[in-house]
């Protein structure tokens, strides 16, 4: 049965993981939106980053569904889910340093089938096109012929999104992405987020409250493996049970 009719890019039901009994997500489902920006707060161990981890593939769930435009993910593999459109960000970034951030995005752009003679000409240049338009995106335009090891942490964490943009996912997710960075870098990267968002959705982990209140639709609070509160931020941060949670801590 295909679910054509429904309006959700990602619909996740009951999904479920169990490391030897102990479920790190436990009966989780949620929905994204077209052009949604999705934010995932909760404690330390709330299984906010296994949620990513089981939706791209890298853990493999216990039970549950994960469908993406209609697509069941959990039965594919990792480079699958990539091919599919869904783009992953680790919380440490991974720019290769010997490489320039034109070098590290040209890496990045999707492998055609193979183009040779007459033809590679056209599809240097529309790599190079595209590398730059990517580059102004992440605000690394004037950046293009540095070396990775010579960005600050937050240009690097840019650079690894635009490595993802570069691949043109219609998800994108990214677990704590502002971590380590200045307030000006923040608040950047908060309008990177809403420029990507006009083409596609995104899910972001994070835990700088104000950048969460700047960038979310909606916010799913995890406590436990299980969804302790949803909804719109003003919502989550007068439940009584976030309040208890975080107090609790
Ligand atoms: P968060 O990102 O919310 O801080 P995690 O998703 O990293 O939390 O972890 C949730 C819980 O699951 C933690 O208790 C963690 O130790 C456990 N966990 C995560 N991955 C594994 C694994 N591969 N094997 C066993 N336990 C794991
Ligand atoms: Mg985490």
């Amino acid at each position: 049965m295909t679910i054509e009719n429904s309006s959700f890019v990602l619909e996740v039901e009951k999904l479920t993981v169990s490391f030897d009994g102990f479920k790190a997500v436990d009966n989780l489902s949620f929905y994204i939106e077209p052009n949604e920006c999705r934010v995932i707060i909760g404690p330390n161990g709330a299984g906010k980053t296994t949620v990513l981890d089981l939706i791209c593939g890298r853990t493999k769930a216990t039970s549950g569904s994960v469908s993406f435009k209609g697509r069941e993910l959990l039965s594919m593999r990792e480079d699958q889910i990539v091919h599919a459109g869904v783009g992953r960000k680790f919380q440490t970034p991974s720019v290769y340093e010997d490489l320039t951030v034109f070098e590290n995005l040209e890496l990045s752009y999707p492998k055609g089938h193979g183009v040779f003679g007459a033809l590679t000409f056209r599809r240097d240049q529309a790599v190079r096109d595209r590398v730059r338009e990517i580059a102004e995106t992440i605000f690394l335009v004037d950046q293009l012929d540095e070396k990775g090891a010579f960005l600050s942490h937050g240009q690097k964490q840019w650079l690894e999104i635009g490595m993802l943009l570069i691949q043109d996912p219609e998800l994108l997710m990214l677990d704590e992405p502002v971590a380590g960075m200045s307030v000006a870098e923040r608040e950047k990267t908060a309008d990177l987020l809403k420029r990507i968002i006009e083409d596609r959705s995104v899910i972001v982990i994070e835990h700088d409250m104000g950048f969460v209140e700047n960038i979310a639709s909606r916010v799913t609070v995890l406590h436990q493996g299980k969804m302790l509160s949803e909804g719109s931020m003003e919502r989550v941060k007068n439940d009584p049970k976030v309040i208890e949670v975080y107090l609790g801590h």
